[in-house]
């Protein structure tokens, strides 16, 4: 064959598959040219028209003839799965697999990518099969991160912490913050079964994998307030200071419930003030704002919502500054108040609140776990309103 027509069919092939000219080696293409076989052509040709099936066909054939053509195989699989042209790449790799000449690591790598497969395809139990085969290996440890992720989506938290747990092991990655979300997951589905001991069980494990973790904190102040023992669970939440303050918002209401439980709502709304002054924010002040107005009055509350402005000014504070000058305005001054207030409130509604730092995605309540990318603790517990500077 003509070595200017190979150009033409092989120039536009590594620009449309993207990330496969990068494993492609073009020089050693073109130096062993010569000796291509016809089906591989024909396979470019199907692939260039959009006839998948016939591509892969020629492919195949290929295939059996040549065993250095795998790479070219992992590349149309991978394609074909980033395409979610599932079926096409388990049958690519399902191919590979078939092959009794195929060297150990080349096996391996083809498992793992039919792994892959199924995972996209949600065939969760055929990918847990296919990845539980690769225990040793190059692909051990990428293999072992899947099962994870398979675990994660069924919520199998026990097997997920066997997962986790080896990783850390092993090295591979630290699973610390994971093993004691997952703890506390078991722990919440103890709760709902009413099971008190088991939850607690398994909240203490938590802490032990990770002994700062706010989650199983939280979760321990609410397995005493619901049993009614308020003092032990305003322990429990207090904690949250000394641990990790940024958490504050996620207790403050609850440590107010308690208080108020208690008869003591003017000794929490002092501890609500006393945590403004050391770890301010916007989503404290939100909550702090209405029980520090009922216990110590307006005016204070107002002293508290206008420092917080001057420190970092948003919309959502210059709603609570209006609220306050609403409680003293004259008539006249009350109907431009109202006015602003409305366009404000109208502006801010649809604000996203919660941001994944990995993944950006945006929730109007607080997740554990990024429902888009399901990392984990990837949400700071605060709020944030894009369209303002704060
Ligand atoms: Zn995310």
């Amino acid at each position: 064959m003509d070595l200017d027509f190979w150009w033409l069919l092989v120039i536009p092939l590594i620009f449309g598959l993207g990330w496969m000219a990068a494993r492609f080696d073009l020089k050693h293409l073109l130096a062993e040219g010569a000796h291509l076989p016809r089906s591989y052509f024909r396979g470019l040709n199907f692939l260039l028209s959009e006839q998948h099936d016939k591509a892969i066909d020629a492919f195949i054939e290929i295939a059996k003839l040549d065993p250095e053509t795998t790479e070219l195989h992992f590349a149309l699989g991978n394609l074909f799965r980033r395409r979610g042209e599932t079926e096409r790449a388990i049958r690519v790799h399902q191919n590979l697999l078939n092959r009794t000449d195929l060297p150990v690591v080349e096996r391996d790598h083809a498992l793992y990518e039919l792994g892959q497969d199924f995972l996209k395809a949600g065939l969760f139990d055929r990918a847990e099969a296919a990845f539980e085969l690769l225990v040793t290996g190059t692909y051990a440890s990428e293999a072992q991160r899947s099962l994870l992720t398979i675990y994660g989506i069924q919520k199998d938290w026990r097997r997920a912490i066997a997962i986790a747990e080896r990783l850390e092991a092993l090295g591979v990655q630290p699973c610390r913050k994971q093993i004691a979300q997952f703890y506390c997951e078991l722990a919440e589905e103890a709760l709902q079964r009413k099971q008190i001991d088991e939850a607690r069980s398994e909240l203490e494990r938590s802490l032990v994998a990770d002994p700062a973790n706010p989650r199983a904190i939280i979760l321990r102040g609410e397995v005493e307030f619901g049993l009614g023992n308020l003092t032990s669970a305003i322990d429990e939440w207090t904690q949250i200071e000394k641990e990790n303050a940024i958490y504050l918002p996620l207790v403050a209401e609850k440590l107010m419930r308690a208080h108020e439980k208690l008869g003591r709502a003017e000794q929490g709304s002092r501890l609500l003030i006393d945590y403004l002054e050391r770890h301010a924010s916007h989503d404290l002040l939100d909550i702090a704002y209405p029980h520090i107005a009922a216990q110590q009055g307006i005016e204070a509350a107002h002293t508290l919502a206008r420092a917080q402005m001057q420190k970092a000014p948003n919309l959502a504070g210059m709603i609570r500054l209006l609220d306050a000058q609403l409680a003293t305005a004259t008539d006249v001054r009350r109907s431009e108040f109202e006015l602003m207030r409305t366009l404000l409130v109208q502006r801010t509604k649809n604000l996203p609140r919660y941001i994944c730092r990995d993944c950006g995605f945006r929730a109007r309540l607080f997740y554990w776990q990024c429902p888009g990318c399901r990392g984990w603790e990837t949400y700071a517990p605060c709020r944030t309103e894009p369209m303002s500077n704060s």
